[in-house]
């Protein structure tokens, strides 16, 4: 998951990581609690970068504008993600741009990243000028040491107390990203301001993995509350903006049945992978996730049967009994007691994906949820 801005800064605040004082306003009427000094940084909280760019960032040097800017930021789409939630910070002067991460990558397992080219996107700074870009594999084991955020330090041209603020800084977002289970802790950009180095921007993303270990941690606040159920249900569902539900055993085969479905000119509405060897039980939650979505018209079930059992499959759907159409397709381990099951239930099910996904597009016109 990625977290917003907000939800970042907070975070930041917990590591001593320094950054403007700021308020988070979710609606017009919570611009009374603001007493910051002006000007003021609006800033949507839209989990997409480059908002500054999309207008998702703006200054507001009085009252009036503030009210008037943040009027117009709570109708705004940035990257069609609507805005729902603005921060409100106090503006810095800035000096210089920096940029500051750690990540996990899998080529070098932990990577520390340092450039005095911030506040732009870090793949344009690699492209273009990849010599601004100081880079260095941290051992896991020993971890970082702030002796390697003083070298970085002097990389980017830093000097006297700069260094040895730049590179706490950078330890204790070392710290934030072991101890909260990150997979990507960023300060971009880092700003030289007359206060020192302050984070105007932060980027985490939290390792899902982790949640048991982390009560802490928000929720996901770019789920639908579909995409939430879903999660404690424990299926990989995905809501998207067409009719035909779509659900199968592998996440490589749903996505193929979403290109599939496409192609024959429907739309897909959502993503589901019930995942290897579904119980009939899985099956009835998956099919009540999907059909939870009023859009859905039919339902398009992919199931390549290795450990997964068709005729398991077979009987989840005739207990379950959709009141829409259903089109299986199933093949593989007891595939033809599956596709027995089913018939005789009255229900469409074929061996060849491609018929079993015309049918579904094609019942669309005789359901309706
Ligand atoms: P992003 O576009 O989504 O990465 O949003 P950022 O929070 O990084 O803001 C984009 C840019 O706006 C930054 O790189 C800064 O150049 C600028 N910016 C943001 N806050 C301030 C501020 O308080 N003072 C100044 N001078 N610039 C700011
Ligand atoms: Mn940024």
């Amino acid at each position: 998951m990625r977290l917003l801005e907000y939800q970042a800064m907070k975070f930041f605040g917990e590591y001593s990581i320094p950054a403007p004082g700021q308020v988070l306003v979710e609606k017009e009427e919570d611009l009374e609690k603001v007493s910051l000094p002006f000007p003021v940084v609006l800033k949507a909280q839209v989990a997409v970068g480059g908002r500054g760019k999309a207008g998702g960032v703006q200054l507001a040097s009085n009252e009036e504008e503030l009210r008037e800017k943040a009027r117009q930021m709570f109708q705004m789409q940035i990257k069609g993600i609507p805005v729902r939630k603005i921060l409100v910070v106090e503006a810095q002067k800035v000096e210089k741009e920096f940029y500051l991460s750690f990540l996990l990558d899998r080529k070098h397992m932990l990577l520390f990243l340092a450039s005095p080219s911030g506040g732009v996107d870090i793949e344009e700074v690699a492209a273009r000028n990849p010599e601004l870009i100081y880079q260095r594999k941290i051992d896991t084991w020993r971890g970082f040491s702030p002796f390697e955020g003083k070298i970085a330090a002097k990389f980017l041209g830093l000097s006297g107390e700069l260094i040895s603020q730049f590179s706490r800084i950078a330890f204790n977002l070392f710290r934030l990203l072991r101890e909260k289970d990150m997979q990507l802790a960023e300060i971009n950009p880092l700003a030289l301001t007359p206060q020192g180095l302050v984070a105007l921007d932060g980027k985490l993303i939290f390792d899902d993995n982790a949640y048991f270990r982390h009560p802490e941690m928000p929720p996901d606040e770019s789920l639908t509350e579909l995409e939430k159920e879903a999660k404690e249900v424990g299926v990989a569902y995905v809501e998207m903006d067409g009719d035909v539900a779509v659900i199968g055993c592998g996440a490589g085969l749903v996505l193929a049945s979403l290109d599939l479905v496409n192609h024959l000119g429907a739309r897909p509405a959502n993503f589901l992978d019930l995942g290897g060897g579904a119980s009939s039980e899985m099956v009835k939650r998956g099919m009540e996730i999907v059909l939870r979505n009023p859009r859905v018209k039919s339902i398009f079930m992919n199931i390549f049967a290795g450990i997964t059992r068709c005729d398991e499959i077979a009987r989840g759907i005739v207990d379950f009994a959709p009141k829409i159409p259903i089109s299986v397709r199933m093949t593989g381990t007891n595939e033809e007691e599956g596709i027995r099951i089913l018939k005789e239930a009255g229900y469409e099910a074929f061996s060849s994906m491609e018929e079993a996904a015309e049918q579904a597009v094609l019942l669309r016109g005789k359901g309706g949820n």
